[in-house]
């Protein structure tokens, strides 16, 4: 491979391009440019633009013009593929002028890739060999597209790459990391809590109590982004160096100290990760017991590498008959018991027996258990579509059940409840008995008084 050509400026900002008419189209999600902001963050380059384009050459070549003119670094991904619609290296020869070349060394990496495995060169393929005059190639170990990398002409640096993460990631980590030119002494570095429990405008409301830590122009900046129950508290500090550390940690404590319980995790950390470290940190076990999440909660927890250390069994229980057999709910609570006051499969009765047989048969410490009206339909009077019971049992303390009135399509009720259900174990570890749950209400079903 030929020198990359160098700029002389370093690299502070960074726009991303996904490429390509399934991107723009919704067909296919763009986690290149997540991938990417993460990684020029982790390394000292500040995102400031995502672009998604189709298709088109021209469209390509302006956003090039464009955002040459405006940040230090471009790396687009997707459109290096041997078809008509894989347009990238075009718009680049538009930009960059100068002429079409073969590069011998790439074609015949092409040609041993195809090789390796026992399979003939497409004369299409040829076509991922060329490159503007002015380009040089970043070589691909894992599929048929090689990188391209150019000064464009107000003075960024370009990185092409191709569109499969699995190819686009190792080529950005061994081609684009080690060439990106950081200021001297200076660092963005970032930080995040991720909190339960609490909403996002209770959340911004204390990280203003003590002088406004989300104020815009603040240094490190404060944010939050809620995301399926899970508020996360985002830190990020543009400045010397050598203070970056000092300046975050203070602010985390100062996060910390303002949420209180509500921080489960940092960084990349699950709230069922945060759990079962807990539990496993003083050898205790959970199980669980699910209506209608389906299997959801116990997915959460197995999500999690080395679950097995502290989860140890989940039903399903979804029928009322498997409810009785499998954990001994008694048959008086069902309404097909004829009793009268039979208060039902959806209930605080049922909820609280369906943890207390899955921790009796799992023999675990904790159990939880899930059993609500998902919708569309099944609604009883008093028991609208969204009412979720939730048990938790635990070895020598009484079980609690909590009441929820979720709102949403069934997927966003089961994927809250399951949710939820982590939630009210993780206060119960933590020993915060006094936090109301998000969307939580009274057993009897009414709200409770703002707090
Ligand atoms: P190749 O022809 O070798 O596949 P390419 O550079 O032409 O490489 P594309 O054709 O644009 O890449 O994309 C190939 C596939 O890569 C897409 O169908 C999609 O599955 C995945 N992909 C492309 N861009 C992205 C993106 N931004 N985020 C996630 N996946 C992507």
């Amino acid at each position: 491979m030929t020198t990359v050509p160098t700029t002389s400026h370093v690299h502070r900002t960074a726009a991303i391009i996904s490429q390509g008419d399934e991107i723009v189209l919704g067909q296919t999600l763009d986690t290149n440019s997540r991938w990417l902001s993460a990684r020029l963050l982790d390394a000292g380059v500040l995102p400031i633009e995502h672009v998604s384009l189709p298709d088109d050459r021209d469209a390509i070549a302006a956003a090039f013009r464009r955002l040459g003119e405006r940040v230090d670094l471009i790396i687009c991904s997707g459109g290096l593929g041997p078809t008509a619609d894989d347009l990238t290296r075009f718009a680049l020869l538009d930009v960059v002028g100068g002429t079409m070349v073969e590069d011998q060394p790439s074609l015949a990496a092409i040609r041993a890739y195809f090789e390796s495995r026992g399979r003939v060169m497409n004369d299409l393929n040829r076509v991922q060999a060329m490159r503007p005059d002015g380009a040089v190639m970043i070589p691909n170990p894992h599929g048929t597209a090689p990188g391209l990398c150019a000064s464009l002409p107000g003075g960024s640096e370009l990185f092409c790459l191709p569109g499969p993460p699995r190819e686009m990631m190792p080529m950005f980590e061994q081609h684009v990391r080690p060439r990106l030119r950081l200021e001297p002494g200076r660092a963005v570095a970032t930080r995040s809590l991720h909190t339960i429990g609490l909403g996002e405008s209770e959340i911004a409301a204390r990280l203003t109590i003590a002088g406004d830590m989300m104020a815009r122009t603040r240094n490190p900046s404060v944010g939050t982004t809620a995301s399926q129950s899970i508020v996360s508290v985002r830190m990020r500090y543009e400045g010397p160096s050598d203070a970056a550390a000092a300046a975050l940690d203070a602010d985390e404590a100062a996060v910390r100290a303002l949420l209180g319980s509500a921080v489960f995790a940092s960084g990349e950390q699950s709230l069922a990760g945060a759990i079962l470290d807990h539990l496993r940190a003083v050898g205790q076990t959970l199980s669980v017991a699910e209506s209608c999440t389906g299997g959801l909660l116990g997915s959460l927890l197995t999500d999690v590498p080395g679950s097995s250390d502290a989860f140890i069994a989940g039903w399903l229980t979804y029928s009322n008959q498997a409810k009785r057999r499998d954990l001994g709910v008694p048959a008086a609570l069902f309404s097909e018991s004829g009793h009268t006051a039979a208060p039902g499969a959806v209930s605080a009765e049922v909820a609280s027996a369906l943890a207390e047989g899955a921790r009796r048969v799992a023999g675990s410490t904790f159990a939880l258990s899930i059993t609500g009206i998902a919708g569309p339909g099944g609604a009883v009077p008093g028991k609208p579509v969204g009412t979720v019971f939730i048990g938790l049992a635990g070895e020598g303390c009484p079980t609690k059940v909590r009441r929820f009135a979720m709102s949403g399509d069934r997927a966003t009720v089961r994927d809250w409840s399951a949710r939820a259900a982590l939630a009210m174990l993780w206060f119960q570890l933590v020993g915060d008995a006094t936090t109301t749950l998000l969307r939580e209400v009274q057993l009897d079903g009414t709200p409770f008084a703002i707090k």
